[in-house]
């Protein structure tokens, strides 16, 4: 996933996973001869984000790994909970979820490209791949569901590449990683999680495999390798007219919704 000389950018959220991910990361630099930076993006969610900032800065200084900030307000001129709020009054045609991920998306290839690092590690895990495979094909986004692997290639030079270590480490193996190295996270759960329907699926899934279906979320990994071979990750992009990143049509998404926002905090007069 990494060559010596590069420098890689761990997106850190301030929970167990991604404080495990840095750790492993920065225990493994010097073998590995690369370089590490922790980059965190903050929502803005009253109650959560800063709680879990707080910990992520902890651990990161603990680590000696330099730890860079920047915010959705920052960067979008908004924080989650004013989108909510306007998502809301709208009649929440958009899930905050769905708004939050594709900011958040933007945001770490932003601050990764602004950073100049090679590669941006992520500590998506098992459960969170299958979660993601379920829910894109739930939505009939079989292409999607399928291509997202442990690594992808450098595709476009606005795009950061992305590597995720823990692709094939179930959460509770991570748990256990971080349990042994006292690696510890304030048990702080984001408001916003009951809206989405990943948070069902997960529960679902949970108590599936622990009632006699152990290997359920690894065949459901089978399945979507299997399937990765016949989709091929897109090499043809636009260029979004508004931000100048690379994207599958003449608006990138991040643009879309930060559009959509601010229209409505503007016409609420919310903020
Ligand atoms: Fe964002 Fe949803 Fe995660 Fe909350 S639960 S941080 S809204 S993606
Ligand atoms: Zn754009």
């Amino acid at each position: 996933m990494v060559k010596p000389g590069e420098k890689v950018a761990v997106a850190v959220s301030g929970g167990k996973d991604s404080l495990s991910l840095l750790h492993l990361l920065a225990g493994k630099a010097e073998e590995l001869g690369i370089e590490i930076v922790g980059i965190l993006v903050d929502e803005g969610i009253r109650g959560y984000r800063e709680v879990k900032l707080e910990a992520a800065r902890r651990y990161a200084d603990k680590l000696n790994v330099e730890l860079v900030v920047n915010s959705f307000k920052g960067i979008f001129g908004f924080t989650l909970d004013e989108a909510v709020q306007a998502l809301l009054l709208d009649g929440f045609r958009y899930k905050p979820c769905t708004v939050c991920g594709v900011l958040r998306r933007y945001a770490l290839n932003q601050i990764a490209l602004d950073l100049g690092v090679d590669k941006l590690a992520t500590a998506h895990n098992l459960d969170d791949e299958v979660q993601a495979f379920l829910l894109n094909a739930l939505q009939s986004n079989l292409s999607v569901a399928a291509r997202e692997g442990p690594l992808s290639e450098k595709v476009h030079m606005k795009l950061v590449p992305r590597i995720k270590p823990f692709y094939f480490v179930p959460e509770k193996e991570v748990m256990i990683y971080a349990l042994l190295n006292g690696i510890e996270s304030p048990f702080v759960e984001c408001p916003y999680i009951v809206y989405s329907l990943r948070h069902v699926l997960r529960k679902w899934l949970n108590q599936t495999a622990s009632n006699n279906n152990p290997s359920l979320k690894h065949r459901i990994m089978f399945l979507k390798t299997k399937l990765t071979k016949h989709f091929t990750r897109q090499t043809e992009f636009k260029t979004c007219k508004i931000c100048g990143m690379p994207s599958s049509r003449d608006t990138c998404k991040a643009c879309e919704f930060k559009n959509y926002v601010t229209s409505l905090l503007e016409r609420d007069k919310l903020f």
